[in-house]
């Protein structure tokens, strides 16, 4: 079975490193996310540089730049994801400063559900193309930044993920912002990335997917919370939801900011992947998560899945939606 990575970040210099650890690593296919436009890198370029180096075994969302924040620029995002499409995107991707930081020209916190960016979800739906998007961030992050925080060490290293201070919505705030937006564009697909980001609570995320039919969401980076729920019942969901979910690392390469993989280290890249693998298809108990430790110093406990969920969630899922 060929395996789709449903949820990555990598630099167009990094695709040779990339073929060769999907080869290691049995991957068919990249769902590569917003870099282009995050290093201000020539679009066409940079997706000519990922076609050379691997042809049809990457995809690649493109993300709206909110530096444009004068009106009518949900118009222009639109238009400007159309011609995107147009030169080979297949998706979207909504970055988590959405709701959290891009502000307007009258500098107001733009919300998720801004009525200003329904033309471009609407356009995603017009062009059937998916939109991946990130919406708050782990509950921890919006607590007290203090040494009580589980997260500590992580927001130590990366102090702009902390979310806790005044002038933030809260994660709860966030998330209803989002199913506005879902309710509001039946007809686009909306991917939830890290299991809807409330993967610390599995009925919500299941009430939403119950709720919303256009609704997915990915597995990325998130092994650390969802593994800490008993395993029967994290299994369950995963059964009930098995053609919702999608098989996603959140593996990064050439974007130094946010605690990339080194490509050198092909060990420790086939252990990351070996780390899912054995979390979705073994029953083992109590092993270290994907994200061990700086996502979480617990173990977790591995959730076995049949063939036939593993087979979606690895690949047929992502295939439907995207390719
Ligand atoms: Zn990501």
């Amino acid at each position: 079975m060929g395996k789709i990575d449903a949820h990555v970040h990598f630099h167009p210099a990094k695709a040779g490193a990339i073929a060769r650890i999907m080869d290691e690593n049995g991957l068919d296919c990249m769902v590569n996310l917003g870099i282009l436009e995050v290093l201000d890198i020539p679009f066409e370029e940079g997706m000519a540089a990922f076609r050379r180096a691997l042809g049809e075994r990457m995809v690649y969302f493109t993300t709206p730049d909110f530096r444009d924040n004068t009106p009518g620029f949900g118009e222009r995002m639109a238009e400007e994801l159309e011609r995107k499409v147009e030169l080979g995107a297949r998706g979207l991707k909504i970055f988590k400063d959405l709701g959290l930081r891009y502000r307007d020209a009258e500098g107001r916190l733009i919300p998720v559900d801004d009525p200003r960016l329904d033309p471009l979800w609407a356009k995603a739906g017009e062009l059937g193309i998916p939109v991946l998007i990130h919406t708050a961030d782990p509950l921890a992050f919006f607590g007290p930044l203090d040494e009580s925080n589980e997260r500590w060490e992580e927001l130590q290293l990366h102090p702009d993920w902390h979310f806790g201070a005044p002038g933030f919505p809260a994660h709860d705030e966030l998330l209803e912002q989002r199913e506005r937006v879902l309710a509001r564009h039946p007809g686009t697909i909306f991917i939830g990335a890290h299991l809807g980001e409330y993967p610390e609570n599995l009925a919500y995320v299941d009430s939403c997917l119950e709720r919303f039919p256009n609704f997915y969401v990915d597995t990325s980076a998130r092994i650390g919370e969802i593994g800490r729920h008993p395993a029967e019942e994290v299994r369950a969901f995963f059964i009930k939801h098995q053609d919702r979910l999608l098989f996603g690392s959140d593996l990064v390469m050439g974007w130094s900011a946010f605690g990339e993989q080194d490509e050198d280290d092909l060990a420790g890249i086939r252990r990351f992947y070996d780390l899912h693998w054995r979390f979705f298809e073994t029953d083992e108990r109590q092993i270290e998560h994907p994200g061990y430790p700086i996502q979480g110093r617990w173990k977790v406990d591995a959730i076995g899945l049949p063939p036939e969920v593993l087979e979606k969630l690895y690949e047929q899922n992502a295939r439907r939606l995207i390719l």
